[in-house]
C-alpha cells in the first residue's frame, strides 16, 4: 500500500517542521503564548494550501483548521485529526538540529554536541526494537520536538496521500492545529463551531500500538486556616498560627500511599502543591487526581476530615474547604461513542500492529476536547525521551501512525 517515495516525506516533513522554534511559556498571558508558534502554524496552512486544501487557514491565535472534503456519497460523520505546534517550556527548543541516524546498530549514541547527552538501550529499551531501522535525534543541547511535531507531521502526510489518492473513500476530514497544548492552553481560543466535527484523534502518544482512551479526573482543593493573630510579645495562650496549623496538616497526610511519589497504574493521590500564608492565615492547593471521577468526593472528604481534626486541636481557630473541577476522564465521554475508539484499534491492527490501551496519569487537550463535545482518544506516534534533550523517534513508526490514519479514516467510510 505504501512505497517508499511516499514513507521517506514524513520524516522530511517532520525534518522541517522540528527546525522551527515553537515554544511555549507558561508565564505568558497571550494568546498563544509565544509568537514564534505562529510561524510553525503559518507554514503549515501555506503546505496545506499547496496541496490544494483550499480552505486551510490559521488565526490570530495560532490555530490551524482545515478541510479535506468528502470523497463518498454515504453520510460519514467528521472526523478530526489533532496536534499540538508548540513543545515543552522544560528544554530548549531554539536552533533544533536534527539528526537521522540510518540503520540502527544499538549501540550508545553520544550527542555530537554534548556529550553528556547519551541514547542507550539501557535507559530506553524500546530502541532496541529500532535496530537495523532508522532514528531521529537532536543535537545534544536542546529538545528534538517529536511532542508533538510527529503528531504534525502524521497528519500533514496523511493529508498529503487522501489528496494524491482519490481512490481511498472517506468523508469530510478536519485538521487541527493547536498551540499552548504544553502549558494547558491548547484548547483556550479554540472554536469548536468552526472546527465542526464529530469526533476526534489526538496524534500524541508513544509507543507503535499505543491507543490512550483514559485520562485522570482531577479536580483543586484549596484548604484556607484562619489562625489567632495577637501581639507576639503579648500572646501567651492567645496567639494561634495558622503557618504552623496548616504545616500540620501537611504532617498529617499519609506518609506511605496517597502520593504521586507512593502511587502508580490506576492509583489515584492528594498532592499538595502550593503552601503560602502569614501567621495568621495560611493557605495549601492540592489537586486531586483519580481515573475513577466519583473517587474525588472520597479523596476530598479524607483530606477535609484530616485538616479538620487538626484544627479541632486548636480553640479558636477555623477552616476553609474549597474544592474546583479541573478535568475528568475523557473515558467517560468515549464509553458513550464506543466506535471512537473500537474503529482506531482495528486501524491499528490493519496497520499490523498490536494494540496497546494505555491510561495517562495526567490530562490532556484530548480530554478538554471530549468535554467540549469532541470524543477525542490519543493515537501513538511514536516519540520517545519527550521534553528532554535525549528525545528520540523511530521513522517506522512515524511511517505506520500514517498508515493507521489512512485506514481509519477508511473504516469510518465503510462502517457509515
Ligand atoms: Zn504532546
Amino acid at each position: 500500500m505504501f512505497n517508499t517515495q511516499y514513507s521517506f516525506t514524513v520524516a522530511e516533513r517532520f525534518l522541517r517542521y522540528v527546525q522551527v522554534d515553537t515554544q511555549s511559556d507558561p508565564h505568558s498571558n497571550t494568546h498563544p503564548s509565544t509568537s514564534k508558534q505562529k510561524d510553525l502554524s503559518a507554514m503549515l496552512a501555506d503546505e496545506l494550501l499547496a496541496m490544494g486544501i483550499t480552505d486551510a487557514t490559521t488565526d490570530e491565535y495560532g490555530y490551524v483548521y482545515a478541510t479535506i472534503p468528502a470523497n463518498t456519497s454515504k453520510e460519514v460523520p467528521v472526523i478530526c485529526f489533532c496536534s499540538h505546534v508548540d513543545t515543552a517550556p522544560d528544554c530548549s527548543g531554539t536552533g533544533v538540529k536534527p539528526i537521522v541516524h540510518r540503520n540502527y546498530d544499538g549501540n550508545d549514541i553520544v550527542l555530537p554536541d554534548d556529550g553528556t547527552q547519551i541514547l542507550s538501550t539501557k535507559k530506553y529499551p524500546y530502541l532496541e526494537k529500532h535496530i537495523g531501522k532508522d532514528i531521529i535525534t537532536a543535537s545534544g543541547t536542546t529538545l528534538l520536538g517529536s511532542d508533538d511535531k510527529s503528531g504534525v507531521a502524521i497528519i500533514m502526510d496523511m493529508a498529503n496521500y487522501l489528496i494524491a489518492n482519490p481512490d481511498v473513500k472517506h468523508g469530510t476530514i478536519r485538521i487541527l492545529f493547536t498551540p499552548d497544548e504544553e502549558v494547558g492552553k491548547g484548547t483556550a481560543k479554540l472554536d469548536m463551531q468552526k472546527l465542526n466535527a464529530s469526533f476526534g484523534y489526538t496524534l500524541d502518544g508513544g509507543e507503535a500500538g499505543d491507543l490512550e482512551d483514559e485520562t485522570f479526573s482531577a479536580d483543586g482543593v484549596q484548604i484556607t486556616v484562619h489562625g489567632v493573630i495577637s501581639h507576639p510579645g503579648y500572646a501567651k495562650n492567645k496567639m494561634v498560627n495558622a503557618l504552623k496549623l496548616a504545616g500540620e496538616i501537611l504532617d498529617a497526610l499519609p506518609k506511605n500511599d496517597w502520593s504521586p511519589e507512593t502511587t502508580e497504574l490506576k492509583q489515584g493521590f492528594v498532592h499538595p502543591v502550593h503552601f503560602s500564608g502569614i501567621a495568621e492565615k495560611a493557605t495549601i492547593d492540592f489537586v486531586i487526581r483519580d481515573f475513577d471521577t466519583s473517587q474525588l468526593t472520597v479523596h476530598e472528604a479524607r483530606l477535609k476530615k484530616i485538616a479538620e481534626d487538626v484544627i479541632a486541636k486548636h480553640p479558636g481557630a477555623s477552616l476553609e474547604f474549597n474544592v474546583q473541577e479541573q478535568y475528568r476522564n475523557m473515558k467517560e465521554v468515549l464509553d458513550q461513542n464506543p466506535q471512537v475508539v473500537a474503529y482506531a484499534k482495528e486501524a491499528i491492527e490493519r496497520a499490523g500492529l498490536k494494540v496497546r490501551m494505555e491510561s495517562i496519569r495526567g490530562g490532556t487537550d484530548g480530554s478538554r476536547l471530549s468535554f467540549m463535545g469532541l470524543p477525542c482518544p490519543n493515537i501513538f506516534t511514536g516519540m520517545q525521551g519527550i521534553h528532554s534533550k535525549t528525545e528520540w523517534i523511530g521513522i517506522s513508526d512515524m511511517q505506520k501512525a500514517v498508515e493507521t490514519l489512512v485506514h481509519l479514516v477508511q473504516i469510518w467510510e465503510e462502517k457509515s
